[in-house]
């Protein structure tokens, strides 16, 4: 029997470390399959602990010299990046969509969102400047610093696979430490792409690694003593056990979770027609955008009064009308699901809000792409009054199913949200500035849109959620970022002068 073409010719990733291909120690190893065809693509390997060393010992050897270049070096490397990252912006979208699915336009809208992680960090310089206190007591002075950790490590979901590692590093990088990568074994070559532009743009070698694998990859990393910073992104149960097992070890550790994210629609956005279809044009995104496997997907439209009835039509029928079909077919709305085993899971979802006794709107199970067959594909499911209790309401399904829930008022929908175990992102749909505000100030959660329904932030400010959604204390990129990879240090200078004041033994005053 003749192979299919992609099975005839399946290379092995290899790691990067030290500036380099190399192959991996550990003798076990994965499939890459690409979700619109079903077919193997590459192989993954899954590295040991001796693989995980030699990537941090390579990250180890270059940090002394990458601490000490001056943080503008250090900026001119990360804008040659970007630039390169622009340059390969077709190429970088083409290697998501094949290993993830998502449509190419979707792919190359992540690419960009991680550039701008970069333009962020090309403001190192800037971002690093402590603070100066002449005179902070009678012939003292008073300075900060911000310097580097070491080496920090990163380990990141399937479901951005530029983009989540892009709010890691370049911000690492810029603050002078040396970093490795651990991608999703679903999507490993985004990264080797980011790794090979590093050097092209003039990174030192061993200052950026990328190493593959499972959770013997990363338990090596999180028990590895040269690691001294981890950032996680991914589901809840690891993000927390990434965040006890590395602050055990002595590790500083931002671990972002899952995420249930609630858009309250208020009945003033359904009383015209052109507020309707502003409201579910937002949603249909939203909700069915990246075939729901985004962490800022609205999986749950709170429907607030007599907004209910109008909303549910409306999303009906645009969610019958998306196009759905491989990622680089022309003008999709929606690509597959990443593997087939989390396609069948999401297709059980619905299985469950059927049985549970939710009103299934819209069933997405039967869907069928010509040419596709072996695809992992779903059509848009939608739900209707869906209650609190019920296990599709409860689980993050990270799949192309939207949940309405009906309350009476504005106080519900928040008190609703603000019970939710996640708390990542959130939307008001309204044009009262009153409500909005109300929202906005109650709403327990990190990240809120008002008619914005996935707020994610611009890179110079935080990305991250409160409650299960995040575990650690600082979120990603910005500020936030920049003070996560480095630590802080004051120093109080005085020097010999005729007027000193007389140093004794009682506590120091400085005054
Ligand atoms: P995942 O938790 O399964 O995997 C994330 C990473 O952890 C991968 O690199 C994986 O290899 C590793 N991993 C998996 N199991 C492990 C284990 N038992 N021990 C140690 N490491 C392990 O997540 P995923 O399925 O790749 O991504 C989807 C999840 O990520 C969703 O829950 C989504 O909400 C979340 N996510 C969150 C954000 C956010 O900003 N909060 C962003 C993107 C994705």
């Amino acid at each position: 029997m003749n192979k299919p073409v992609e099975m005839q010719n399946i290379q092995t990733v290899p790691l990067w470390i030290d500036g380099k291909h190399k192959q991996a120690a550990g003798a076990r190893s994965g499939e890459v399959t690409n979700p619109a065809t079903g077919r193997v693509i590459r192989r993954v390997p899954f590295c040991n602990a001796a693989d995980i060393d030699a990537a941090v010992q390579s990250a180890q050897r270059a940090f002394p010299a990458w601490r000490d270049a001056p943080p503008l070096r250090r900026a001119r490397i990360l804008m040659r990046f970007r630039e390169l990252l622009d340059q390969n912006r077709d190429q970088l979208a083409a290697l998501i969509t094949a290993e993830h699915g998502k449509t190419l336009a979707d792919a190359g809208g992540s690419v960009q969102r991680g550039i701008e992680v970069v333009e962020f960090a090309m403001g190192i310089p800037h971002l690093v400047k402590g603070e100066h206190s002449e005179e902070a007591g009678t012939g003292v002075d008073t300075h900060s610093l911000r310097q580097p950790l070491g080496v920090c490590a990163g380990i990141t979901p399937f479901n951005f696979p530029i983009m989540v590692p892009l709010w890691m590093f370049p911000v690492a990088l810029a603050c002078g430490n040396t970093f490795v990568l651990k991608p999703s074994e679903k999507v490993p070559s985004a990264a080797m792409r980011m790794a090979e532009l590093l050097k092209e743009a003039g990174l030192p070698d061993g200052v950026f690694n990328v190493v593959h694998g499972d959770k013997e990859a990363v338990d090596a990393l999180l028990g590895h003593p040269g690691i001294r910073a981890v950032s996680f992104v991914g589901s809840t149960p690891i993000a927390k056990y990434i965040y006890e097992t590395a602050s055990k070890n002595g590790k500083r550790v931002q671990a972002l979770g899952g995420a249930k994210n609630h858009a309250v629609v208020l009945p003033d956005m359904t009383a015209s027609a052109a507020d309707l279809e502003f409201t579910v044009e937002g949603l249909m995104g939203a909700a069915y955008g990246s075939a729901g496997e985004r962490c800022m997907s609205i999986s749950a439209v709170v429907a607030v009064g007599a907004s209910a009835d109008p909303l549910v039509a409306k999303l009906r029928e645009k969610a019958s009308q998306l196009k759905i079909g491989p990622g680089d077919g022309k003008d999709m709305d929606m690509g597959p699901l990443v593997t087939r085993a989390h396609r069948d899971k999401v297709a059980g979802y619905v299985d469950k809000g059927v049985a549970e006794g939710a009103k299934l709107i819209l069933d997405g199970r039967g869907l069928k792409v010509t040419e596709h067959q072996d695809g992992n594909f779903l059509g848009a499911s939608l739900f209707d009054h869906v209650k609190t209790d019920m296990t599709i309401y409860k689980d993050e399904i990270f799949g192309p199913v939207l949940c309405v829930l009906r309350v009476d008022t504005l106080d519900d929908a928040i008190r609703m949200i603000n019970a939710n175990p996640y708390a990542n992102g959130t939307a008001v749909f309204t044009r009262s500035g009153g409500a909005a505000r109300k929202f906005e100030r109650e709403i327990e959660v990190g990240m809120v849109g008002i008619n914005v329904p996935i707020p994610v932030p611009i890179a110079f400010f935080s990305f991250g959620g409160w409650r299960n959604s995040l575990f650690g204390d600082q979120h990603v990129h910005g500020m936030e970022g920049v003070r996560f990879y480095t630590r802080g240090k004051v120093v109080t200078t005085r020097w010999p002068d005729a007027n000193a004041v007389p140093q004794g033994f009682n506590m120091p005053t400085l005054g």
